[in-house]
C-alpha cells in the first residue's frame, strides 16, 4: 500500500545539450545538461493534477491491478509512452528530476496500471504485461552515477539506494510485478562521470565498477542501449566520425558484456547524422587493431515527440521512436489525459 503525494511533485529532464565534445569534468550539472528544446508536452495544469489525484486508488497491493479503464481502446490503438530520464538528483533543474519525483512517478504509474517493458520488448511486441494493464517504457540516457551508483561499505559494493536503479529495485521489492525492465542508453567515453555510470572517482564512482554495473543490469533483465561514445552532435561530423562514435559505444558495451546484442540506439540530442542511414547501420575499423565493428540496430530513439504509438499500430516506426520527457509533472498530466481521452494502450484481454 502506498499513497501518492502529488503535492511533492517535482520533475525536469530532457535531452542533453550538445557539448559537441566530452563534457568538462567540472561543468555543472545544470550547464552540462542544459535543455536545448522546449518539451513537447506542456506541464500539467492544476486541474489535471486534481484529476490524477482523484483517480488514484486508495491502496494498491503487490498484485496486479485490474480494470484500469472501463472502455478499452481497440487492441491496435492507443499510446504507449516511452519515457526519457536523465539525471535523478536532489534538486529540480532543467534536466533533472528529484529522487522524490522519480519515486512518485513509479508509484503513480503503478497505481494507474502501468507496468514496465524495454524498448526491445516493445519493438518485438513481447509485452509480458497482464491483460488490462498498460505497458510503459523507461529509457535512461547518458549513464550518470545518479542513475546507477555504488556505495562501498566494508569492502563490499552496495547499490546506492538513492540512485535510480536503487529506487527502482526497492519499489519492485514491494511491487513484485514491477519488473526490472527499462532501457539504459549509455555513453562509454564521456567525461564528468558519464561513462558507464561513473568513473574517475566522480560522484564517488570508481572506474573499475563500470563493467560490473552493466553486467548487473543485463542479468536483471534491463536492456543495454548505445548512446555513442561521448555524445557528439552527429549532424556536425562526417560519415566516418559518425560511425566511429556509434561503433565505439557499442564496442564498449561488448567489452563489458561480451556478446551482448545491442538492439537499440539513442540519438544524442535527438539529432540525426547528415547521412541518416548511418544511425541505424554502419561500421568502423579500429586503426590500431584493424578490427571492424559493425552495428545494425532494430530501434532508434528520438528525443521528443510525445507519447509513442503502440507497436501494433500500423504507424509505429521502430527506427524513429518518439519519447516523452519526464519533467515537472508532465507524466502526471499525461496519465490523466490518456485516461480521460481513453487514448492509452491497454493490453487486450486475450494474449497475442
Ligand atoms: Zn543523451
Amino acid at each position: 500500500m502506498f499513497n501518492v503525494a502529488l503535492g511533492t511533485l517535482l520533475c525536469s529532464c530532457s535531452r542533453v545539450a550538445d557539448p559537441d565534445q566530452p563534457p568538462a569534468t567540472n561543468r555543472s550539472t545544470a550547464t552540462a545538461f542544459a535543455m536545448a528544446e522546449a518539451p513537447v508536452e506542456s506541464p500539467a495544469a492544476s486541474g489535471d493534477a486534481a484529476t490524477v489525484h482523484a483517480a488514484l486508488p486508495t491502496s494498491s497491493g503487490a498484485g496486479p491491478v485490474t480494470a484500469v479503464s472501463a472502455a478499452l481502446p481497440a487492441a491496435s490503438t492507443g499510446k504507449l509512452p516511452v519515457l526519457m530520464v536523465h539525471l535523478v538528483t536532489d534538486t529540480d533543474a532543467l534536466y533533472t528530476i528529484t529522487k522524490a519525483r522519480f519515486r512518485h512517478t513509479l508509484a503513480l504509474l503503478y497505481a494507474h496500471g502501468y507496468r514496465p517493458i524495454t524498448v526491445a520488448q516493445m519493438i518485438d511486441r513481447r509485452i509480458d504485461v497482464a491483460p488490462g494493464m498498460r505497458p510503459v517504457v523507461f529509457t535512461f540516457d547518458d549513464a550518470s552515477a545518479s542513475q546507477f551508483g555504488y556505495i562501498e561499505k566494508n569492502g563490499s559494493l552496495q547499490i546506492d539506494p538513492e540512485s535510480a536503479v536503487g529506487i527502482w529495485l526497492a519499489f519492485a521489492r514491494t511491487h513484485p510485478d514491477w519488473k526490472p525492465r527499462a532501457t539504459f542508453c549509455m555513453l562509454s567515453g564521456a567525461e564528468a562521470g558519464r561513462s558507464f555510470f561513473g568513473n574517475k572517482g566522480i560522484e564517488g564512482q570508481k572506474t573499475e565498477w563500470r563493467f560490473r554495473k552493466l553486467q548487473f543490469l543485463r542479468d536483471q533483465g534491463f536492456e543495454l542501449c548505445n548512446h555513442t561514445l561521448w555524445h557528439a552532435n552527429l549532424a556536425k561530423y562526417p560519415d566516418a566520425f559518425v560511425q566511429e562514435q556509434i561503433a565505439r559505444g557499442q564496442l564498449a558495451i561488448d567489452s563489458a558484456v561480451p556478446g551482448y546484442k545491442v538492439r537499440t540506439f539513442a540519438l544524442p540530442l535527438g539529432v540525426w547524422p547528415k547521412n541518416r542511414a548511418l544511425a541505424q547501420r554502419g561500421q568502423w575499423r579500429d586503426p590500431k587493431t584493424g578490427v571492424v565493428t559493425r552495428y545494425n540496430y532494430d530501434a532508434i530513439l528520438e528525443v521528443a515527440g510525445g507519447p509513442s504509438v503502440n507497436p501494433f499500430d500500423p504507424s509505429f516506426k521502430p527506427l524513429s521512436i518518439r519519447r516523452f520527457n519526464l519533467q515537472h509533472d508532465a507524466v502526471d498530466s499525461l496519465v490523466a489525459r490518456l485516461e480521460r481521452t481513453n487514448t492509452g494502450y491497454v493490453v487486450p484481454p486475450l494474449s497475442r
